[in-house]
């Protein structure tokens, strides 16, 4: 049988069985590549496509095999890009499952620079900020303290600035955390009494660059560490950047000198990016992945939502894949279309996240929250605290809760995966996407 009609027939075996989105997340631009004997190979468009459909297809795949070949058939698999990916020299998507986040050496996304962040109304005091730090850091504000709500480029500026510093000065130290990371650090340099460590670590480096600080509430000896480590580093002229969710004097269970360290420097805040401003970031997303887009279908998707960068530009991923899956070109009509459907329906409380999930990924509750650790738990639950995390705000601490009594590391450590590989991997972008769609009021 020829190698088409026989992946036609399977994919027409497949739709009866699988919900339309999950046809689309695992199976678009899968095909069979060759039939020898008893050997099928099919071809995916990556690594973390084929892990997936391994894990949670295959067996299924093999009776419709040997339904349609009347003999048992072995499948083997090959990877076929079919789009161009963002270029990029970090690990590719398969690592997601094979390291362990704690092994990847921690830099700086080099996506991040200063040259593609679009400055507008809403980020252009910050942006300039950012500039003036990276051109003599450590002299004028120190420490530059960055607040503004989610998705509107906090941690895009803060990362900037390291790579802009790295640029002209390579042999500076660089240290990038989350606020979470520098809790954990303490907390395991206390068990095993490694408080010379944590100091060295974090007092030697030239620019300190602390991500959503507003976690440091009511941790009295984190923040107690962390105020004669600023210290130290503002006595050496080393630079700090730091962001929140709100400026200090609203974050509760804080330190007043801490508040008044903070303050002490440069304080900025990024507005919810008016409607320019977001045409342009769209504009600019969309020449970053080679693609065009008519001036009025941008501004339909700039007017649909108001505040959240990460969304809009995850909303302009997901129309225009679903446009091309359907060989459709990017016209206001079409989009509209999509963007009812699309129209960002953010649940409310994690329980609704949680079922979403299980549904999306046909598992039940009590797998998704228990302690098995088989692999196709384990993406499952990593996007839910990615989700948790991101959409709802909720603590490392509660998600951990919510999820079965997981530590908060886990949690955090599976949330950073997710997003990481959403900033390198189309694929899992677009699985977000889909999981994200799969959640209702
Ligand atoms: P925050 O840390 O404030 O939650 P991020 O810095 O993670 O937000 O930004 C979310 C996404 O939006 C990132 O992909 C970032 O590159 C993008 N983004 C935000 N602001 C801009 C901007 N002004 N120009 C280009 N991209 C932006
Ligand atoms: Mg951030």
């Amino acid at each position: 049988m020829d190698t088409d009609k026989l992946w036609r027939k399977i994919s027409q075996d497949l739709k009866n069985e699988l919900s339309s989105a999950s046809l689309r997340t695992w199976f678009s631009g899968v095909s069979i590549s060759s039939v020898q004997k008893d050997i099928v190979t099919l071809s995916t468009p990556s690594g973390f496509i084929q892990e997936n459909i391994k894990s949670r297809y295959l067996k299924l795949i093999e009776s419709m095999l040997e339904k349609a070949l009347g003999n048992k058939a072995t499948v083997e698999f090959t990877i076929v890009p079919s789009i161009s990916k963002p270029q990029t020299n970090e690990p590719q998507q398969e690592d997601f499952f094979v390291k362990d986040y704690a092994t990847v050496t921690p830099t700086l996304n080099p996506k991040y620079t200063l040259e593609n962040f679009v400055v507008g109304l809403s980020n252009n005091v910050a942006y300039a900020a950012a500039q003036a730090v990276s051109q003599n850091p450590g002299t004028s504000y120190n420490p530059l303290f960055i607040y503004g709500g989610t998705g509107v480029g906090k941690t895009h500026l803060m990362i900037a600035i390291g790579n802009a510093i790295l640029a002209k000065n390579p042999n500076y130290k660089v240290i990038y955390c989350s606020s979470e990371k520098f809790m954990n650090d303490y907390v395991t340099a206390i068990q095993n009494r490694k408080m010379g460590d944590l100091r060295n670590k974090y007092r030697s480096t030239h620019l300190l660059l602390i991500d959503d600080i507003q976690f440091f509430s009511g941790r009295e000896g984190t923040q107690e560490e962390f105020f004669h480590t600023f210290n130290d580093l503002q006595g050496k002229n080393a630079q700090m950047v730091i962001t929140s969710d709100r400026p200090p004097h609203e974050i509760a269970k804080i330190e007043d000198r801490l508040k008044s360290r903070f303050a002490g420097g440069l304080m900025v805040d990024i507005q919810p990016p008016d409607f320019d401003t977001r045409v342009a970031i769209l504009k600019a997303k969309c020449m970053e992945r080679g693609e065009s887009l008519p001036e009025d279908s941008l501004k339909l998707i700039a007017s649909s939502m108001q505040s959240n960068i990460r969304e809009l530009e995850g909303k302009l991923i997901q129309i225009t894949q679903l446009l091309k899956a359907q060989d459709l070109p990017p016209t206001v009509e079409n989009i509209s279309g999509h963007l009812n459907q699309l129209v960002a329906r953010m649940p409310s409380d994690h329980k609704q996240v949680l079922s979403a999930v299980c549904r999306f990924f046909d598992l039940n509750l009590k797998d998704l929250t228990g302690p098995k650790r088989q692999k196709e738990l384990v993406l499952p639950r990593h996007i839910t605290m990615y989700l948790l995390s991101e959409e709802l705000g909720m603590t490392v601490e509660k998600i951990g809760q919510v999820l079965g009594g997981r530590d908060h590391t886990t949690v955090m450590h599976g949330r950073d995966k997710v997003k990481n590989a959403l900033d390198k991997d189309q694929e899992v972008q677009k699985l977000v996407n889909e999981v994200k769609r799969a959640i209702s009021p």
